[in-house]
């Protein structure tokens, strides 16, 4: 059967401003069509306290509310967590690496924790440091995890964007400049909202690696809540067998987001940044000012998803790198726009959490039953059953996005992209400077 698992989030001890909790995040997933999802900093004391009063496991591994009704299919929980591992890498420096880890049980967890405290690492943030000297201590402690329980999983988290293993801030060339012997145990890597598997089909170190995709979410809210998410073929409902299923690659799909609205995509420095008065500025790979240096500030850019994915293709390939658009990846992706920001830009309004598109959304999924289910419905499908009861310029909205006629004004630097309807921005030729708004 197929079954669409989310497993990486984050509570309200993480930092950051969301509103999570679990019984609001039930409701969001039956509406969204996800069947599993991370709970998210697991290790954090006061979070995991709460589990024993809200959730109870029942397929082995998996856990429901507190008295739910519903087979496997209905808000499973799945134990999980993000940590950070900081080390020297080759480039100089310390690396800080966001890593996800799911565990089997609550069990596993508890040890998890026992382990955490004698390494002396603190657990009252949500997602703890991991200090290590180098990446043969960093493996030792990915073993660590292993040995609690050998269905625990580790997972490079969002592995393009800066906090990720291939991402700009101490820049590595391959997983074992970070994570050593253990490189070769790493079944799955996540691609993060600012990569998908067209983009990773350009690295050979990821060709055998299942590519999974989670929203990382910070909040319960429809925008957030398997905003990304991945398509597993499954005999039954367990954890053991999700984890069977991305090590063995019956995968059936990730959705993703459209890389160009991650919020790292091209170099660039954000308005907000201080010293920079406001102004953004952005530069695809073909229009880099020299030395990557910001024409605002004088300091290094941030550099982006697209100029890392095409270094590291040219490094890993031996200076002969792999094509984009021309290397087909081994996996299935579609690309999804979260249905909020659809109606939000059909409308015309900015904010995604408004009550007019809050009441679309509803009007909408009261006849398609879940977010995921809108999308299998034709272009013409969608006029016909839709234009009765939704603006025509929302209609319009969702008609353009499936079939495909969209694009978006790409993220820089912490800022996402924007969604354009009717256009198609393109990833190359983008050099910009603007007031931000
Ligand atoms: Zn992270
Ligand atoms: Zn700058």
């Amino acid at each position: 059967m197929r079954y669409n698992v989310d497993l990486h989030s984050h509570s309200g001890y993480a930092g950051g401003v969301g509103k999570i909790s679990l019984p609001g995040v039930a409701a969001t997933m039956a509406k969204k069509g996800i069947d599993a999802f991370g709970v998210g900093d697991c290790l954090q004391p006061a979070w995991r306290e709460k589990f024993a009063d809200l959730l109870e496991e029942r397929e082995a591994g998996l856990y429901a509310l507190r008295g739910a009704a519903g087979d496997g299919r209905k808000a499973r929980f799945v134990m999980q967590t993000e940590v950070i591992f900081t080390s020297a890498v080759p480039s100089g420096g310390r690396k800080a690496t966001h890593t996800v880890l799911l565990f089997p049980n609550l069990r596993a967890v508890d040890a998890a924790i026992a382990l955490l405290l004698r390494w002396k690492v603190k657990l009252d943030m949500g997602r703890p440091f991991i200090k290590c000297a180098d990446a043969g201590e960093v493996a030792e402690k990915c073993s660590g995890f292993m040995k609690i329980d050998p269905r625990t999983m580790v997972i490079p988290a969002h592995v393009m964007t800066p906090r990720g293993v291939f991402g700009s801030d101490h820049p590595v060339d391959r997983l074992s400049d970070v994570y050593g012997g253990f490189a070769r145990e790493i079944a799955a890597v996540e691609t993060g909202l600012s990569a998908d598997p067209a983009l990773l089909a350009l690295l050979p170190e990821l060709d055998g690696t299942a590519l999974i995709s989670n929203s990382d979410c910070h909040s319960e809210a429809l925008a957030r809540v398997g905003r990304e998410f991945t398509a597993l073929e499954i005999t039954r409902p367990t954890y053991e067998e999700i984890v069977l299923a991305i090590r063995e690659r019956r995968i059936l799909l990730t959705a993703e987001f459209d890389p160009a609205e991650g919020r790292y995509f091209l170099s660039g420095h954000r308005a907000g940044l201080s010293g920079h008065g406001g102004i953004g500025c952005w530069f695809s790979p073909d229009r880099l000012p020299p030395g990557c240096l910001c024409p605002v500030c004088g300091k290094k850019l941030t550099i982006g998803v697209l100029d890392r994915v095409l270094h590291l293709s040219r490094v890993q390939t031996g200076g002969r790198p792999r094509i984009l658009g021309e290397t087909r990846p081994n996996q299935k992706a579609v690309t999804l726009v979260p249905l909020v920001e659809v109606l939000a830009a059909g409308l015309g309004v900015a904010s995604t959490a408004g009550r007019r598109v809050n009441d679309l959304f509803e009007t909408i999924i009261g006849e398609t039953g879940t977010e995921a289910e809108l999308w299998d419905l034709s272009p013409g499908e969608i006029e016909a059953r839709f234009s009765p009861l939704l603006p025509e310029r929302a209609v319009a909205a969702l008609a353009e996005v499936r079939r495909g006629n969209f694009s978006f004004q790409p993220g820089y630097d912490g800022e996402y992209g924007g969604l354009r309807l009717g256009e198609k921005i393109a990833w190359f030729g983008q050099a910009g400077i603007a007031n931000g708004d």
